[in-house]
């Protein structure tokens, strides 16, 4: 938990924080974050609906609340404050359940669309490391070439889904001193709150092998705002969309 000073963060960081609490920021992004605001309630119920959504998106996530905010994401550091500036988007990643639209929660979307602290474009802009990380040089012996079968050395076959996965250096000139891990099918927990589908077949901020084409891509987080529910779920009209 971080306490907030809404004044001494806008002052920090140049940028003002929403004042539309409470609400959760997701981060689908490089400074780019979905915005779902909540209705009132105690703490306590705010914190655990938080928490639900985050289990099920396992996107990094903060509730923010008038005084305080909550992180859920392993790599957060202690004290972390909710992030500032950048794109925002709402009214994509659905929660479990929809919330009337009250007058309260109409009138903070307007106020959210109207915002204009963020100093951030409307370009949604991919993690650039791809999740990489820069190889050591017993990585750089270890990993380098590819095996018999032209998959790049260090992946290796999911005995469960079929697919590659481990780590290995990047196959184009900008990540050849870089390891990227690479995820199976298995690894995919990034599900929708609505309907429980995943966002992608593969995990969401991570790379998979394309063996067909054999190349390693790389699924942006905001690939989970491209995500449609199964038709017989649309019929639920969801507050933000209404909202835009
Ligand atoms: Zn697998
Ligand atoms: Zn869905």
């Amino acid at each position: 938990m971080a306490k907030l000073d809404p004044v001494t963060l806008s002052n920090k960081f140049g940028f003002s924080l929403f004042n539309g609490f409470p609400y959760l920021i997701t981060t689908v992004a490089e400074a780019g974050y979905h915005f779902t605001l909540l209705p009132g309630g105690p703490p306590s119920m705010l914190y655990a609906l938080a928490l639900s959504q985050y289990i099920v998106n396992d996107l990094p996530q903060c509730l923010v609340l008038r005084h305080d905010c909550y992180w859920h994401w392993p790599d957060t550091a202690p004290g972390e404050g909710p992030p500032l500036g950048g794109t925002i988007v709402w009214g994509k990643l659905l929660p479990f359940r929809l919330f009337p639209i009250t007058d309260d929660l109409a009138s903070r979307y307007d106020r959210l669309a109207r915002f204009d602290g963020n100093g951030g474009g409307n370009i949604l802009v991919p993690d650039l490391t791809e999740g990489s990380r820069s190889a050591t040089a017993e990585e750089i012996r270890r990993l380098a070439g590819k095996q018999q079968n032209g998959v790049p050395v260090g992946l290796a076959r999911c005995l469960k889904c079929g697919q590659w996965k481990g780590e290995c250096l990047g196959l184009i000139p900008n990540f050849a001193d870089k390891v990227k891990p690479v995820h199976c099918l298995c690894s995919n927990r990034n599900f929708c709150a609505s309907c429980g589908h995943p966002f992608h077949r593969y995990k969401l901020n991570a790379n998979y092998y394309d063996e067909a084409a054999g190349q390693i891509r790389y699924v942006p987080g905001f690939m989970a705002l491209q995500h449609r529910c199964p038709e017989q779920m649309e019929s639920k009209l969801r507050p933000a969309e209404v909202l835009q």
